[in-house]
């Protein structure tokens, strides 16, 4: 601009000592009019609409008359039409925005901004190689900045002159401004900007993974070390909080991997996650209406979990309860356990062969949305019902107990558990939920989800989202024990919360995957996590899975089964359960006789009928001390 100006300058000096040129706007030659002199060539013309210009600017009486500034944005647009491809066409369509832009500040016409606005781009735009495109757009970007408060189109144009015009005279002032945007706006900076030094001083953010159902939502935000965070939640002006915001401190996420991802029609809405300033991860979660919501980090790899509840789950909790004195509704039975559907959603097309392809953020939602508003199902004749075909129980004559519960078989894929005797504990527990499954499903008659049904590894905050976004009434996890010390043997039954037993934190470290040491970590905010999880639920039912077990096994030529007991611990893949759940060890791989009854199918078909029986307990005096409770 500086450059132009002094161009302009001299031009105007050269142009002023011409005879042939008059100052007088009157003689210029406006476009339209036949009466312009054959002889003026377009570089003439060009010269003759800017002297104007420069008058209007300098001549008060003159420009007072919106009139004469049109008159003067016709004598440019007339040598841009004569020859839109000559050397003048950029700087006219330049000239023009400066005109316009002069214009509204002296007549404040929003319609003068617009057109400005519109020229600066169309001189960027349609002539990138000339030298006036960078002043194009730092002017554009100022017009956004000043007149139309819109830092982010600013920001738009600004990164242009960074990206296309590097050598440019512009360079460093967009770059200045931007930083400026960038932390006044929380704009995120482009890569060429961010320091690489700093850069390699930063904790590296990767993709986010994450789940929702209509009234909850899972996120995990992986990162390359620990890294500290900060939460804001945007008040509404009326109604619940619908925008929840988490800053990741000193942390950097390339470019290639921010991503705005919508989510339609789930609990969810939107989901984004930036570089908000040099050293700072944004992610941006839009819910329904937030109820609560908790946030904390697992070990190993580093990791932090948000759970966001919605309002809406009161009214599905009071759908849940028992009406007593109201009819019970004349929903068919059937469709109380429809198939639940699972959508995933690839947010990225699959990668070209031999690309790297980058890890995508996968999206699970539920699609049985209203299914848990439905009313209790009637009580059917039980000579209606199909050959085969159970009763209702009474948990669900009443419309509460167990409608579905997920079956978690521990490890899997990379992570094999523990190995002893020629076994790993991934095959094991997958076999034994599978033989599970259909016991429990029919003698319960209810819907039961395995988190995997094959040898696949699954993150231990994968399997609690599966379990809280398929709204499970239970969740049990299945897992062998194994101890340094062959002789260790028998079954012990575990529910989440803070320990202080030594040999119940080394159980649960390694079925975390982690110290012990990291662990304790955790206790901090794990008693916040605690008030909202059911752990009285949680120890009712261990006790009476366990208390199954125990006496199922005992005196069945499985050797003298030992009572380990009901213990509590901090299991990650416990952590966040919105629903009864515990984790079993049901036997010491690491002891021959244990080892000896897994492969034993006899053992497993009586472990399995024992974990059916002690939750079919559990049940029936939950659905008695309710329907007892005034
Ligand atoms: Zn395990």
């Amino acid at each position: 601009m500086f450059r132009f100006c002094i161009f302009l300058f001299v031009l105007v000096g050269l142009i002023s000592s011409d005879p042939t040129v008059s100052a007088q706007p009157t003689g210029l030659p406006e476009a339209g009019q036949p009466s312009a002199p054959i002889s003026s060539s377009p570089g003439q013309l060009y010269e003759q609409a800017k002297f104007y210009f420069n008058e209007l600017q300098n001549n008060s009486t003159l420009a007072r008359s919106r009139e004469n500034w049109l008159k003067g944005t016709r004598n440019f647009r007339k040598v841009y039409l004569l020859t839109p491809k000559s050397g003048q066409a950029p700087a006219c369509l330049y000239m023009l925005g400066n005109m316009y832009r002069s214009m509204y500040e002296r007549f404040s016409l929003g319609i003068d901004l617009e057109e400005s606005l519109s020229y600066y781009k169309d001189a960027s735009r349609l002539f990138p190689e000339h030298t006036l495109a960078d002043d194009a757009l730092y002017l554009e970007a100022l017009l956004y900045l000043e007149f139309k408060k819109d830092p982010k189109n600013a920001t738009i144009a600004l990164e242009k002159i960074i990206a296309q015009y590097p050598q440019g005279d512009f360079h460093a002032k967009a770059a200045e401004k931007l930083k400026t945007l960038s932390r006044d706006y929380d704009i995120p900076l482009p890569r060429s900007l961010v320091d690489n030094s700093q850069i390699n001083q930063l904790v590296t953010i990767h993709p986010v993974k994450f789940w929702s159902s209509p009234e909850y939502t899972r996120i995990v935000v992986m990162a390359d070390s620990p890294v500290t965070y900060s939460e804001i939640v945007v008040k509404e002006p009326q109604g619940p909080p619908k925008k929840l915001y988490i800053d990741f401190n000193n942390s950097y996420i390339p470019p290639d991997q921010r991503r705005r991802i919508a989510v339609q029609q789930a609990f969810l809405k939107q989901m984004r996650i930036d570089q908000i300033r040099a050293d700072t991860v944004r992610v941006f979660l839009d819910v329904d209406e937030i109820d609560s919501y908790k946030i904390f980090s697992l070990p190993n790899p580093f990791r932090i979990i948000i759970d966001v509840h919605g309002a809406r789950q009161s009214a599905v909790t009071a759908a849940k309860k028992p009406t007593v004195g109201k009819p019970a509704g004349s929903t068919p039975a059937s469709s109380e356990s429809p198939q639940s559907e699972l959508t995933d959603i690839q947010q990225q097309p699959p990668a070209a062969e031999g690309e790297k392809q980058p890890a995508t953020a996968v999206v699970v939602i539920r699609q049985d949305q209203k299914k848990r508003l439905l009313p209790p199902p009637a009580m059917p004749k039980e000579d209606a019902l199909p050959k085969g075909q159970s009763k209702l129980s009474l948990a669900q004559q009443l419309g509460l107990g167990v409608r579905k519960i997920v079956l978690d078989p521990g490890h899997g894929g990379k992570d094999p558990g523990a190995i002893a005797n020629q076994m790993q504990e991934k095959d094991i527990v997958l076999k034994i939920a599978q033989i599970l499954k259909p016991k429990l499903a029919k003698q319960l008659n209810c819907e039961v989800i395995l988190t995997r049904n094959e040898d696949i590894f699954l993150p231990l905050e994968e399997r609690t989202a599966i379990a809280n976004t398929e709204e499970a009434d239970l969740f049990i996890s299945l897992h062998l024990n194994a101890h340094p010390s062959q002789e260790t043997r028998g079954l012990e039954t575990y529910f989440l919360n803070l320990s202080t037993n030594a040999e119940a934190m080394r159980v649960a470290a390694m079925e975390n995957a982690t110290s012990t040491h990291q662990m304790s970590d955790l206790e901090g905010i794990l008693s916040d996590i605690l008030k909202n999880s059911k752990i009285d639920e949680s120890s009712r039912l261990a006790k009476y899975v366990h208390k199954s077990m125990l006496t199922g096994l005992d005196g069945k030529n499985f050797g003298d089964v030992k009572n380990l007991g009901v213990k509590q611990a901090p299991f990650y893949v416990l952590i966040g359960a919105q629903m009864p759940s515990i984790l079993l060890e049901i036997a010491f791989i690491s002891n021959q006789i244990d080892a000896e009854n897994l492969k034993n199918q006899q053992f497993v078909e009586t472990v399995t009928d024992e974990i059916v029986k002690g939750i079919s307990l559990y049940v029936q005096t939950t659905t008695a001390s309710l329907s007892a409770s005034p």
